[in-house]
């Protein structure tokens, strides 16, 4: 086994909190529409949001059509009638989007964790699948911007993860081998299936576990277990 010269990241559910910020995103544009915020109204809409991404992130739908998909199966299992027309949901999804915003976080560790392997001297580099803006909103928004020597989003290379060749992409750009770069991820499907095919070594987090202990102590531990040498 090589000695590790890279480390590549998730983005979301990894280093950036996407559930905590959708919830109090969505718990907020749920109210402005007279919904109680129930746990049972958030998982209906958090089913929404997955069942529509996956059909955009399979190719089934454009990014908006899986915005606009969320609006129109969540809300009339919430007692709220969507407007009919794409223009009023998407003004509509404008407003969740503004709630979800303002409620933007990482997770406790992040940046920390990233200045510590700068410090150390990995490549970084983050892997998302993803809309370029959106994501490239998240990194500025938190203050990851320019934490990382290669920022690879789906929309923009052409791949999505787990097809190896995003993750082959993400190497080049790190100008590292598949096998010298450490890949973490929350998805045991998306991200770690597909960094092992790619060749790269994986490490699941689970920030929702009960025993978790955060990522910044996930990471340094896995690094010493394959011989940081630097
Ligand atoms: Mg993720």
């Amino acid at each position: 086994m090589g000695v590790l010269r890279a480390v590549c990241f998730d983005l979301d559910g990894t280093l950036f909190d996407h559930r905590g910020s959708a919830r109090a995103g969505a718990t907020r544009f749920l109210e402005s529409l007279g919904i109680a915020a129930t746990e049972s109204a958030l998982d209906s809409w958090f089913a929404a949001e997955d069942a529509q991404f996956e059909r955009w992130r399979s190719g089934q739908i454009s990014f908006q059509e899986q915005r606009r998909g969320r609006l129109r199966t969540a809300l009339p299992s919430l007692g709220c009638q969507p407007p009919s027309d794409g223009i009023g949901l998407d003004s509509l999804f404008d407003g969740y989007l503004a709630s979800y915003r303002a409620s933007w976080r990482v997770f406790p560790g992040s940046v920390s964790l990233l200045r510590e392997l700068r410090g150390r001297g990995y490549r970084l580099g983050l892997l998302t699948n993803g809309s370029e803006e959106q994501q490239l909103n998240k990194l500025t928004h938190t203050g990851l911007d320019g934490a990382f020597d290669a920022v690879c989003v789906s929309e923009r290379i052409g791949f999505q993860k787990p097809d190896e060749r995003a993750f082959l992409t993400a190497a080049h750009e790190l100008g590292v081998d598949a096998s010298d770069c450490l890949f973490v991820g929350d998805s045991a499907a998306h991200d770690i299936a597909g960094a092992r095919t790619a060749g790269m070594h994986g490490l699941l987090v689970n920030h929702s576990a009960e025993e978790a202990v955060g990522i910044k102590t996930a990471v340094l531990a896995c690094i010493t277990a394959h011989g940081d040498a630097r």
